[in-house]
């Protein structure tokens, strides 16, 4: 990573005051980037407020030589974080949608307020600072932008309901945001990372969380949000030094006549069929409806 660098741009981390916030504020700060660390400084499932754990930060940084400024808000109120980067560095050229919380709780005892509360953070969160930062970004014809997933979302974890919900909507929102700014360079991709940090200290071994330091999360963020990386709408996980891509796989399918003869019945025959996945496609879109209704038009009455 010798030769990347982020001379002159402005980086918003959001969640900077601890975990891989900090890391990725510390290191684009190295970097020759201006940075605001962002931290509402409660507790890991939502509780307080406190304007110490971005201050720790941006005193690091600045006795290290590099540019920082502290925002306190909470990411719900995106708009005041980006006008903190805005008043105090003139711009903003990446955004790293970081924050977050937890409220584990089963499904059977989920309560309104443990639901609303992840996805106010974690969704609303992420579209109000991307909100705010969209504007400027398609105006320079520039932006940079990573959204936090993880692997509760895309595989769902026992216990997590709300904060499944909450980081596979990030993968929906990354893939919008991808389509929509492309022509503007406006490059978003989505992360499942994996960190020792005070959300995962108590649910994994000494042993192992010495694997996962935070600082690993940073290298795979730090090309995805150069100017000269390339990448677009992508899913990536991440973590201990290992780094993978995410995608999609639809089986072949099964295609019915959708006449009379298409029941449930007929479904049920050939289920197999739609869940053989031996002749896969890897699609960025839906199915080509109107090739499969030509073919459909032409075929026999289903088998019932
Ligand atoms: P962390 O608790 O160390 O850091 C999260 C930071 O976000 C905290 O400093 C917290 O004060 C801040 N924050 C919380 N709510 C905020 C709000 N409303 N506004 C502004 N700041 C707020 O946790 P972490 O492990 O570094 O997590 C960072 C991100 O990575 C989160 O989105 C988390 O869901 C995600 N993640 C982490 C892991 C992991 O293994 N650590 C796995 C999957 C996903």
């Amino acid at each position: 990573m010798s030769d990347l660098r982020y001379d002159g741009q402005v980086v918003v981390v959001t969640g900077a005051g601890g975990g891989l916030g900090r890391e990725y504020a510390l290191f684009f700060a190295s970097r020759g980037a201006s940075v605001v660390v962002n931290d509402l400084g409660g507790s890991f499932n939502g509780q307080g407020a406190s304007s110490k754990a971005a201050d720790v930060v941006v005193d690091e940084i600045k006795a290290a030589g590099g540019k920082a400024v502290a925002n306190y808000n909470s990411v719900e109120d995106g708009d005041q974080i980006i006008e903190t980067a805005i008043s105090n560095f003139g711009r903003i050229d990446i955004l790293l949608n970081n924050a977050g919380i937890l409220r584990d709780v089963s499904f059977k005892n989920m309560k309104d307020e443990d639901w609303d509360l992840i996805i106010k953070v974690h969704v609303k969160g992420s579209y109000k600072c991307a909100r705010a930062a969209w504007p400027h970004f398609r105006k320079q014809k520039f932006g940079r932008v990573i959204n936090t997933a993880s692997a509760a979302g895309l595989f769902g974890s026992f216990g997590q309901c709300n904060y499944s919900a909450a980081k596979l909507a990030m993968v929906g929102f990354t893939e919008t945001l991808a389509k929509e700014g492309a022509k503007y360079n406006i490059h978003a991709n989505v992360i499942a990372p994996i960190a020792a940090s005070r959300m995962t200290q108590t649910v994994m071994p000494p042993d192992v969380l010495e694997n996962l330091k935070p600082a690993w999360v940073v290298p795979l963020v730090a090309v995805l949000v150069h100017k000269d990386c390339e990448e677009n709408g992508s899913i990536f996980e991440t973590g201990g030094g290992h780094m993978a891509k995410l995608r999609w796989e639809r089986s072949s399918g099964l295609l019915l006549k959708a006449d009379a003869s298409y029941t449930p019945g007929a479904i049920l025959k050939k289920w197999n069929e739609i869940s053989n996945f031996k002749n896969p496609e890897y699609p960025s879109g839906p199915a080509d409806f109107m090739t499969l209704l030509e073919r459909s038009m032409e075929m026999g009455p289903s088998d019932k």
